[in-house]
């Protein structure tokens, strides 16, 4: 069965109340939507350019008194769902995925996807069928992924001394103009009161300045340390082309150096800050 087929399977047999996918947008491009009943069903689309992680609606929507949330998935968006289950956000039983077979969404939508027009995390993903789905839709394209270039940059960083991987961050933090569209695209930024909204006592200046964007792009990394699932949404939104994912992506590496642990891929696992081991690697703190 293709998407719309299955969506409407799924409406019609009150598998799930409603699903949030995709319709076409302007000039090619897609918009989140939600189809309530079947006619709706018929308006989802799913292509190259169903960019959008659509997780980040699953704490955001107003949740149906009874049944399920369905959602459409590519794989890099199933790991932040089973995320936020293991952060005890959703439960598994609330919400039915739609896996999507996915080779690869555009980097620049007004192109055509193709090798150099492809989203940085396309270039390293292994979830092209995703780990973990109620139904499995549409079939995987031949495509050889480019280089990593992010994977070049970071070794890039990593060689420089300490001043100049200072001097690297400044530059790039002092172009934040503290929109937090970061935040707002992030499935798992979901906290009430974000930090930066706290005035009693103020952790971060309010205002673009370089002392205050410092600390808004650290505390923000540090946040999602262990917890970023790579759906580079945060980066995608950004209007100042800061790299921020080169932060996350290196603490989910650390992660799984230190402690041999990657979030959202095991809805029973428990998260890495929640847990404790008493054989968990501390000699890299310092
Ligand atoms: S990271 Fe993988 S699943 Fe996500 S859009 Fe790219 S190819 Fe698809
Ligand atoms: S920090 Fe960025 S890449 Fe990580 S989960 Fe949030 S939006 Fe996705
Ligand atoms: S999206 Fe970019 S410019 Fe906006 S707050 Fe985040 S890092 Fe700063």
């Amino acid at each position: 069965m293709n998407l719309i087929e299955t969506a409407k399977d799924i409406l019609k047999n009150k598998r799930a109340e409603f699903i949030i996918g995709y319709s076409k947008g302007k000039d090619g491009r897609t918009k989140p939507f939600i189809a309530r009943n079947e006619k709706d069903s018929e308006l989802l689309v799913f292509n190259h350019y169903s960019v959008n992680n659509l997780a980040v609606y699953l704490t955001r929507i107003k949740k149906p008194k009874e049944g399920k949330i369905g959602i459409v998935a590519k794989g890099c968006d199933v790991r932040s769902i089973i995320a936020l289950i293991q952060e005890s956000q959703i439960k598994r039983e609330n919400v039915f995925i739609i896996g999507m077979n996915c080779s690869g969404v555009v980097k620049d939508a007004d192109g055509e996807w193709n090798k150099e027009n492809t989203q940085i995390k396309c270039k390293y993903c292994q979830l092209r069928t995703p780990n973990n789905y109620d139904m499995l839709v549409g079939e995987l394209e031949e495509f050889e992924p480019p280089e990593d270039d992010q994977q070049v940059l970071m070794n890039k960083i990593e060689a420089m001394n300490a001043e100049e991987r200072f001097e690297f961050w400044q530059n790039e933090f002092d172009k934040c103009i503290k929109c937090y569209a970061c935040r707002q695209v992030c499935p798992l930024c979901y906290c009430d009161q974000c930090i930066v909204e706290k005035s009693m006592p103020q952790w971060i200046e309010p205002s673009a300045s370089s002392r205050g964007n410092f600390a808004w792009n650290l505390i923000r990394a540090f946040h999602l340390s262990g917890r970023c699932i790579g759906c580079h949404e945060c980066e995608r939104a950004c209007p100042m082309d800061i790299p921020i994912t080169l932060l996350t992506r290196k603490m989910g590496m650390l992660a799984g150096k230190e402690f041999g642990y990657k979030h959202g891929m095991d809805p029973s696992e428990p998260t890495l800050i929640g847990s404790y081991n008493i054989k968990d690697n501390e000699d890299f703190i310092k």
